[in-house]
């Protein structure tokens, strides 16, 4: 018997082919009219918007989209890791936000201005994918001469999670423990990281949650 040589499949091929590229797509709101309503703070209750069979992504350049940035860095983790990015949260809608947080207070995410993403990678501790990232920096031509942006520090005040969070001029990130972070959005038994940029390059402007930046998007 002649042995054969066994059929190669697409996903076995050289690098990762069998990944799906990050794009916007991955960014659209998780808001579900399916959501049984809930209860705000005064009480009132309260439904979810149909995300993106109600509403687009943020107006930017006058198009659907989301900070370059974030996309552009899952792309490299995926890449890296060769394993599939799940992306849990992306653009909220400032009805969405409030379904899932309904305190005024929290109502100052930079979900809503396509500056902020929650994801997992599949057998990956969210620790050992900040080196990945830290690597991307000192090793892209963009970055170049421009030290705040090589070198992380870690953030010392207070915030929602226990693990100090990362950050350099252009972002900030964050882990999220199995026990930190739930809402519907990340309901998954999975720890998570979030990343939210601080700085947009190609604008030349820091970036921050305006109420009027929240109602910015595609209706
Ligand atoms: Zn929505």
């Amino acid at each position: 018997m002649i042995p054969q040589q066994l059929p190669s499949y697409p996903w076995e091929t050289a690098g990762a082919p069998h990944l799906r590229p990050i794009t916007k797509e991955h960014f659209r709101c998780r808001g579900r009219r399916s959501h049984p309503p809930k209860p705000n703070h005064n009480g009132e209750l309260q439904g979810d918007c149909d995300g993106y069979f109600e509403h687009g992504l943020p107006v930017r350049n006058g198009e659907e989209g989301v900070q370059p940035i974030l996309i552009e860095l899952l792309n490299i983790l995926q890449e890296k890791t060769k394993n599939q990015v799940i992306v849990t949260s992306g653009h909220r809608c400032p009805k969405h936000q409030a379904y899932l947080y309904s305190h005024p207070k929290a109502q100052a995410s930079k979900h809503q201005v396509g500056a902020e993403v929650a994801f997992y990678i599949p057998n990956w501790e969210p620790e050992n994918l900040i080196p990945i990232i830290e690597n991307f920096y000192k090793s892209h031509s963009r970055y170049e001469q421009r030290p705040s942006y090589l070198h992380f520090k870690r953030w010392d005040k207070e915030t929602d999670v226990r693990t100090p969070p990362w950050y350099n001029e252009e972002i900030f990130i964050k882990i999220y423990q199995q026990d930190e972070g739930r809402n519907e959005d990340n309901s998954h038994p999975f720890p998570y990281l979030s990343i939210q940029v601080r700085y947009d390059m190609e604008k030349g402007e820091k970036v921050q949650y305006t109420w009027k930046g929240s109602q910015e998007y595609f209706r």
